[in-house]
């Protein structure tokens, strides 16, 4: 007989792809655990049979959270919980943070087990500076507003990190090349799988590379810092102001090629107003 767990919320993190990369102290707690928090039961089910245990297991994920959130804290002073989200680690880009912070405001044990991330897995594949990165989640699927957040990020001396999908990685790719100019980046396929795979070069060449075919599998896409490539010809910025008008008014476009560049907003607006005819 193992010793009964603590009572007390675990935060577990499981494997993005490959198994094999559970952590043992993760398998001790998800067979040692009086219950399983999981965003979805079934694919945490195929992760349980691995391991040989039968934990029992409770949804949770967006859809239920608000309602099942309480009756879960108030479990957590008897007994130890874990929650999982369908692979990697709860909380990156996936549900939990609200269950962590109700369990603290009611002073329960919190434990996490750290383990894989696809965000943290494909930077250390992408060859790209990683002192400083920003980790952005999904970018709205709209491409106006898909813009507008790339624009918001331009400036940042500091790497970046998306999750995307196979369908839209052209689009997106796309859009960084118009948003955040000459870049180097990576395109991170399929991490700790069979199809592994990671495609480098500017923005611009991948955004060529993936505009005919969409890739299948799960995706991380890293965009290196600013100021790693020469910066832009007069001809680049012509055509990154005209992509920008042809979406914004003459001031928001000047603004955004201006964060994509370092270019003065002034000498943006001068030549957007030139481009219009309008000067
Ligand atoms: N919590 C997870 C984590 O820590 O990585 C992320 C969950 S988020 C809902 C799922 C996204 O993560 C996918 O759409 C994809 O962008 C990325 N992802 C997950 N597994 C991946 C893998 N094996 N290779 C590349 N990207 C992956």
């Amino acid at each position: 007989m193992t010793d009964p767990l603590p009572p007390g919320l675990y935060i577990v993190a499981t494997p993005i792809g490959n198994l094999g990369d559970l952590t043992p102290r993760a398998a001790d707690v998800l067979s040692r655990a009086s219950l399983i928090a999981a965003e979805d039961t079934r694919v945490t089910a195929k992760l349980l049979r691995h391991i040989g245990t039968e934990t029992p297991m409770t949804p949770y994920h967006d859809h239920n959270a608000d309602r099942v959130r309480p009756g879960l804290v108030a479990r957590l002073g008897g007994e130890a919980i874990a929650l999982v989200s369908d692979a990697g680690t709860p909380m990156i880009s996936d549900p939990g943070f609200k269950l962590v912070r109700d369990a603290r405001a009611a002073g329960h044990r919190i434990v996490t087990l750290p383990g894989p991330s696809a965000a943290i897995a494909a930077l250390t594949l992408a060859g790209l500076p990683t002192d400083r990165f920003l980790f952005a989640g999904f970018l709205p699927p709209k491409e106006k507003a898909r813009a507008d957040a790339l624009a918001e990020l331009a400036r940042l001396r500091a790497s970046l990190v998306f999750y995307e999908s196979g369908p839209r990685l052209g689009a997106t790719l796309a859009s960084m090349a118009a948003v955040l100019g000459q870049r180097d980046a990576a395109v991170a396929r399929e991490i700790s799988k069979a199809f592994e795979e990671c495609v480098t070069g500017t923005l611009d060449e991948l955004a060529a590379r993936y505009a005919e075919h969409a890739p299948k599998g799960e995706i991380v896409i890293v965009v290196g810092p600013p100021g790693e490539a020469p910066p832009p010809e007069a001809g680049d910025i012509d055509a990154m102001l005209t992509d920008a008008l042809s979406r914004l008014p003459i001031a928001k476009a000047a603004r955004e090629v201006a964060d994509a560049t370092g270019i003065a907003r002034h000498q943006l607006y001068e030549r957007a107003l030139e481009l219009k005819g309008q000067a």
